[in-house]
């Protein structure tokens, strides 16, 4: 069905007055000049036909201004070219009429919230009092209003919402508005992020913090004078302070990760190299615990992939201390790489206590850790989301598995890299 003329179009300038009227005046005009007898008649016809011409302009004008009116009232607003504008919008777009009924939804809109019907009120769809109140609002006032919308299914969404009147010629008051969603979803998801990150560093520095100032006041009122209570709190002291200084340490380390997350892509790495730096990182608290440490896979011959290398040591690195840390029972630890043709897998792995599956999925959340029923707190929980973030720098991930009462196997994949392929290809013509 055609649109009716879109307003604008209808205001379209014409001749305000007709062409026959024009001649007239023409032709009398010359009669006035050219015939000196004939001039008081011809002016007085010449008078005449400028009233008329004023007449029909102004008739022409209110019909115009009706054609507007009529437009904008009809049900088929808003027009091709209103709807063409409000469709090339990449954000969800509808026109509302006064009665906050639907008048078009652009195509993001049907995408992101379903099909409505057209003349349904809004309501119907967006069950949020403070949404319609705005709209609400902006109908009243004629002035465009601001407010936000959130929903919880099928996912957590949320969006900032403009209600904004279409001005249109010849109406005192907007007959339509526009309410234009722009999503917010992520950007909430950061503000979620930093607020938990923020209270976790702080409650995770409290505990030492709390705990070094309670002995202070011991060391100060009553275990003053007694030599062996003194020795033993300064221990505990030196633990705490010592705790603070690691969790200072990774929060140092994960902000710098997180501030570089862009690798070279020419950079290249032997993780042959990177596995023994780890093992011989590892070894004196191996001897320690008394702990047999096995390396596997790594006589082969080098094993180049795109990387850093004291990034990967890091990564390797902080796998290598958990399993010395949480997976000692088991007696020993490996070390290692397994090859295919075109991938290297690196890994460390122990045989101690497992994790339970139900942790699996959630050790690389920043501060998470498994209770171990002892209530002792071992490590800050930080380690496995450095790995992660230095990870998705190395496009890869870290896969976990974990067997409870057999050990686990912390791995990574990489693609292996052929020296100077990268130079080639970039030369390549
Ligand atoms: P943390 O500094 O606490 O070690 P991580 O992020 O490195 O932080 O590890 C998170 C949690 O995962 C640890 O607190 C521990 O409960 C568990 N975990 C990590 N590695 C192992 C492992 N090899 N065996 C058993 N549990 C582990």
């Amino acid at each position: 069905m055609a649109d009716t003329a879109p307003p604008f179009e209808g205001s379209r300038r014409r001749a305000a007055v007709s062409l026959p009227l024009i001649a007239l005046a023409i032709g009398l005009a010359l009669v006035a000049y050219l015939v000196p007898d004939a001039r008081p008649p011809a002016l007085g016809a010449l008078a005449l036909a400028a009233l008329v011409g004023l007449i029909q302009r102004g008739a022409r004008a209110s019909r115009q201004r009706n054609a507007v009116k009529t437009d904008a009232s009809s049900p088929l607003w808003p027009n091709a070219s209103v709807k063409s504008v409000v469709d090339a919008m990449r954000e969800p777009a509808f026109v509302l009429d006064r009665n906050l009924a639907l008048r078009f939804s652009n195509a993001v809109g049907i995408q992101t919230f379903g099909n409505m019907a057209l003349g349904d009120p809004i309501a119907m769809r967006f069950r949020a009092p403070e949404l319609i109140a705005a709209m609400a609002e902006s109908i009243e006032s004629g002035e465009a209003q601001m407010t936000e919308y959130a929903e919880r299914a099928p996912s957590e969404r949320a969006w900032a919402v403009d209600i904004l009147p279409m001005p249109m010629p010849g109406e005192a008051r907007p007959v339509f508005f526009l309410a234009l969603f722009r999503d917010r979803t992520q950007m909430r998801r950061l503000e979620r992020i930093r607020t938990d990150f923020v209270a976790n560093a702080s409650h995770e520095l409290r505990t030492p913090l709390a705990s070094l100032s309670g002995f202070i006041e011991t060391l100060k009122g009553p275990a003053r004078d007694d030599p062996k209570a003194r020795a033993q709190f300064l221990d505990i002291m030196q633990d705490q302070a010592r705790r603070m200084s690691r969790l200072i340490d990774d929060l140092l380390s994960l902000s710098r990760i997180e501030m570089r997350r862009r690798l070279e892509a020419n950079e290249l790495t032997d993780l042959v190299s990177v596995m023994r730096v780890v093992a011989q990182q590892a070894a004196p608290t191996a001897a320690e615990k008394n702990l047999a440490l096995e390396l596997t896979g790594l006589e082969e011959g080098e094993a180049l992939v795109n990387g850093d290398h004291d990034e990967l040591v890091q990564v390797f690195g902080n796998l290598a201390e958990n399993a010395l840390k949480y997976g000692d029972a088991g007696g020993r630890i490996q070390i290692g790489l397994t090859r295919t043709d075109e991938t290297v897998e690196a890994f460390v792995r122990d045989f101690g206590q497992g994790i339970p599956p139900e942790h699996v999925p959630r050790l690389t959340e920043r501060f998470y850790r498994v209770e171990d029923g002892s209530g002792r707190v071992r490590g800050t929980g930080l380690g496995l989301s450095i790995v992660r973030n230095v990870l998705i720098r190395h496009n890869t991930r870290l896969s976990i598995s974990s067997i409870p009462g057999q050990g686990s196997t912390f791995s990574v994949r990489f693609r292996l890299r052929v020296p100077g392929a990268f130079e080639k290809s970039q030369y390549k013509s």
